[in-house]
């Protein structure tokens, strides 16, 4: 990968950049072959080996603040990083960034008690226990968050939840799931209206059950079905007032999308760069791929590609980080282009290869399928479409048109 500095970026992300790309290039992407095999002891020296690397390069945990042993750098140079990390599906967790575990962090962060934070994040942030989000349903469509079934309810000090979430990602091996409930609070007129409250359960509580790992794309996964029987936890499990979880949602969500398109952006640039080199070696029907039309169509449409899902993004998190505007309408717009620009650019770089491009050798086959889960996780393509004409007429029917400068 060459990353050289972008001119008018501020130094310090370009040094954050040149940085990242350092390690990938020179520890990460020649061992990829080897990191795949997880559980060998000698990966396990490997990875340790590259994570004090990692943290002797001042590169640890872009998500945390200083003070919690993170880089401390903000959201725009962490997502500048983003798409230099995507390089290689292996180094997110080479750098300390382990998703759901980040997420989760940085909700217990914004929203949690010292006591929460002593209990739950900090041996979540020194790598001591691992935990989960459990939000979708398998009976409430997940694309409408006020659909949530799973009820807590309070019984003097506790919570008392029950419901059945699935697709909770990472949820074997966790030591708390941070889940979504449907909670009543009062209205002010005296009676009362249900609300979303996020609550901690950690998932050695009685009545926490995992019924299955739910396979995805064929092959096992830890995305888990749970059933909430009478999960009885106290109160104090709460995180932020009651009737927040929504916004915490929106919160990790939110920034959490910028993180997600510039780590899609990074695997289009991979994929991108393997199917040029690819195109100039390979020898077909007397000539080399890259003589063929066909071909430098597909180089042509992927460079468009890329760049323009690599500056929409970079601009919605301009906004975000300007806080003037609404930054809603840009969000959706990256959520539904950029990982539909990545399937399409990992789409052309394995027909290029043929039959390895679907094979294990290359990244490409779990690029192809992760961008097309994408398009479904965090919110399908569909509700984003609905999010941008509502923003955009209401702005028309306030009297207002579309500034494409500014908003
Ligand atoms: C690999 C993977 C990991 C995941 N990890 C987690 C996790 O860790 N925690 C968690 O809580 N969830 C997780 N999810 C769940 C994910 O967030 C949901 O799948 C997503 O929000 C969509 O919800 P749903 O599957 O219920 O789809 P539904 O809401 O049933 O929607 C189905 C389809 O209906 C269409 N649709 C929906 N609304 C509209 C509309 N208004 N107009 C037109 N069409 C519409 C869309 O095409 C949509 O794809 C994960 C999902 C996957 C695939």
């Amino acid at each position: 990968m060459q990353v050289a500095p972008i001119p008018d970026l501020d130094p310090e992300i370009n040094a954050v950049r040149e940085g990242t790309a350092n390690i990938v290039n020179r520890y990460i992407i020649p061992n990829e072959d080897r990191l795949r095999d997880w559980g060998n002891p000698d990966v396990q020296r490997l990875r340790h080996e590259i994570q004090e690397t990692v943290k002797k390069a001042g590169l640890w945990a872009p998500h945390l603040p200083k003070e919690y042993g993170g880089m401390g750098i903000g959201f725009m140079k962490h997502a500048y990083m983003n798409e230099i990390l995507a390089w290689s599906p292996f180094s997110n967790p080479l750098f300390g960034v382990v998703a759901p575990d980040s997420g989760n962090q940085t909700i217990l962060l914004k929203y949690g008690t010292e006591e929460q934070k002593k209990k739950w994040l900090e041996p979540s942030i020194r790598g001591e226990i691992r935990s989960c989000f459990s939000m979708t349903e398998p009976d409430a469509p997940g694309s409408n968050p006020y659909a949530i079934q799973t009820r807590a309810v309070r019984d003097g000090d506790d919570w008392v939840i029950n419901g059945r979430k699935w697709f909770t990602s990472g949820a074997k091996g966790s030591a708390f799931a941070i889940v979504m409930c449907r909670t009543e609070e009062a209205d002010g007129a005296g009676g009362t209206r249900e609300k979303m409250t996020q609550i901690i359960v950690p998932t050695d509580t009685p009545g926490f059950n995992i019924v299955r790992s739910i396979p995805v794309w064929g092959h096992d996964s830890n995305h888990c079905e749970i059933e909430y029987k009478n999960v009885r936890v106290p109160v104090t499990n709460q995180l932020g007032r009651t009737g927040t979880g929504h916004q915490a949602a929106q919160d990790r969500l939110g920034a959490g999308r910028v993180f997600h398109c510039m780590n899609c952006v990074g695997q289009m640039w991979r994929a991108f760069d393997l199917m040029v080199r690819r195109a100039m070696d390979r020898e077909v029907h007397g000539g080399k791929l890259e003589t063929k039309q066909f071909i430098q169509g597909f180089i042509a449409d992927s460079y468009i590609d890329i760049q323009a899902a690599r500056l929409m993004t970079i601009h919605a998190a301009q906004v975000i980080d300007r806080a003037t505007s609404d930054p809603r309408t840009d969000i959706s717009a990256i959520k539904i282009f950029v990982p539909a620009a990545l399937e399409r650019v990992v789409d052309r770089a394995i027909q290029v290869h043929g039959a390895m491009g679907v094979s294990g050798d290359t990244p490409l086959a779990g690029m192809y399928t992760g961008a097309r889960t994408l398009r479904i996780a965090d919110g399908p393509d569909e509700v984003h479409r609905i999010l941008i004409s509502k923003l955009i007429l209401k702005q028309y029917h306030d009297g207002g048109s579309w500034d494409f400068g500014v908003n």
